[in-house]
């Protein structure tokens, strides 16, 4: 029976997953006034962060995987991706497309990353390569458009000390702007300390970590896959990337490692929502055992100091302005999650944002440009 549910499901989670990271990608309308939404007005400058392509080695990878049987959710994901051409070709595009839609939109810079799993399905050798090469590729295009592209390197956590190698390469000789990790490596999480290697390297070398989502592991992902479609984008993705952020602060990582910053996309996938209840829970729980506390502040506290997040994806005015009352101006960036979602609709949410204007400034480029080592346009 299981087998008969898990082929079914193949068949029929191609479609789910195509559509899984976003409408968008279903339809794939991500031009001006795409869905009907306006064109804003160019009131402030729009950096954007969570912005995703792939590599033609990457997609590759992924053919070979889909290839198999193997049901892994994300390579289900990317069965989905592989047979969405106008989608794959918006990926592997960087000069073409991408900077005629952000032309028309009014978007002034993407923050690259590769997008989701990343290098994290391949074996530490082969992930560190690719990983390696797309930051190579990165760099290049940044080379050739400085005023539109900044980028987030990818690493392989799969061998952290060749991943704190590959960061430090990165941000160093390559001068990328920041880190990107596709959440859990083979279902293990970086509060591991043999992840602590990675931690060092981005504090050492001031580089932000992107936590982007990725499905969950196969074995997880079975409450939320099937009928009721609840895996990716609409529910799964914030789920497991909320965990990673919750394990990260839970277990004392920025208790040793102050100065980190974690940025989360999706308004935080849903910890600016949930602090209450968590700072009282975690009071209740450690008071009963006090063995579990391994913190040294609350953790709502460590939401505020060192995470910062962003609007991928969530286009929805009342959730940023709680967000902006509850972590502050300071911790908030833009983000459109192209080509997953519309650029346009972004675009017309952040401009017409109803906060004050030196708020906007911060969280449609300022704050981007202090995190992520970007250097604002020079004086017109
Ligand atoms: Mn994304």
């Amino acid at each position: 029976m299981k087998m008969d549910r898990r082929q079914f499901l193949s068949s029929s989670s191609m479609l789910v997953s195509a559509g899984a990271l976003g409408a968008a990608a279903g339809t794939l309308a991500d031009t001006a006034g795409a869905r009907g939404a306006e064109i804003a007005p160019h009131k402030y400058r729009l950096v954007a962060t969570e912005e995703a392509f792939a590599t033609t080695e990457q997609a590759n990878s992924f053919r070979q995987l889909a290839a198999t049987q193997w049901h892994d959710p994300d390579v289900v994901m990317w069965r989905g991706f592989l047979s969405n051409e106008p989608l794959l070709n918006k990926l592997l595009d960087l000069e073409h497309e991408r900077l005629s839609i952000m032309d028309q939109t009014g978007v002034d810079m993407h923050v690259l990353s590769l997008t989701a799993p990343g290098v994290q399905m391949l074996d530490a050798d082969a992930g560190t390569a690719m990983a390696e090469s797309a930051n190579d590729m990165l760099a290049e295009v940044i080379k050739r458009h400085p005023t539109r592209f900044a980028g987030l390197a990818s690493f392989a956590p799969q061998d952290p000390s060749r991943a704190a190698k590959e960061i430090e390469r990165a941000m160093g000789k390559l001068k990328l702007n920041g880190l990107i990790v596709n959440s859990h490596t083979n279902g293990e999480y970086l509060d591991d300390p043999k992840f602590y290697p990675i931690f060092e390297a981005a504090v050492a070398h001031d580089a932000a970590i992107y936590i982007h989502p990725r499905n969950l592991p196969e074995h997880a992902d079975d409450i939320l896959h099937g009928a009721l479609n609840l895996d990716g984008a609409i529910w799964g993705f914030q789920v497991e990337t909320g965990v990673h952020a919750m394990r990260l602060i839970v277990a004392g990582v920025f208790d040793r490692y102050p100065s980190l910053k974690i940025v989360l996309g999706h308004m935080g996938e849903a910890l600016p929502y949930w602090l209450y209840r968590i700072d009282y829970m975690y009071n209740v729980y450690t008071s009963r055992r006090p063995e579990l506390r391994k913190i040294k502040g609350k953790p709502s506290e460590y939401v505020k100091s060192n995470f910062l997040i962003t609007t991928s994806g969530v286009n929805f005015h009342p959730t940023l302005k709680y967000c902006h009352e509850v972590l502050g101006p300071e911790n908030i960036m833009f983000a459109i999650d192209y080509p997953y979602q519309e650029s346009a609709e972004a675009a017309h949410f952040m401009q017409t944002a109803p906060l004050p204007a030196a708020d906007m400034e911060k969280m449609t480029h300022a704050n981007a440009e202090r995190i992520f080592h970007i250097a604002p346009p020079a004086a017109s």
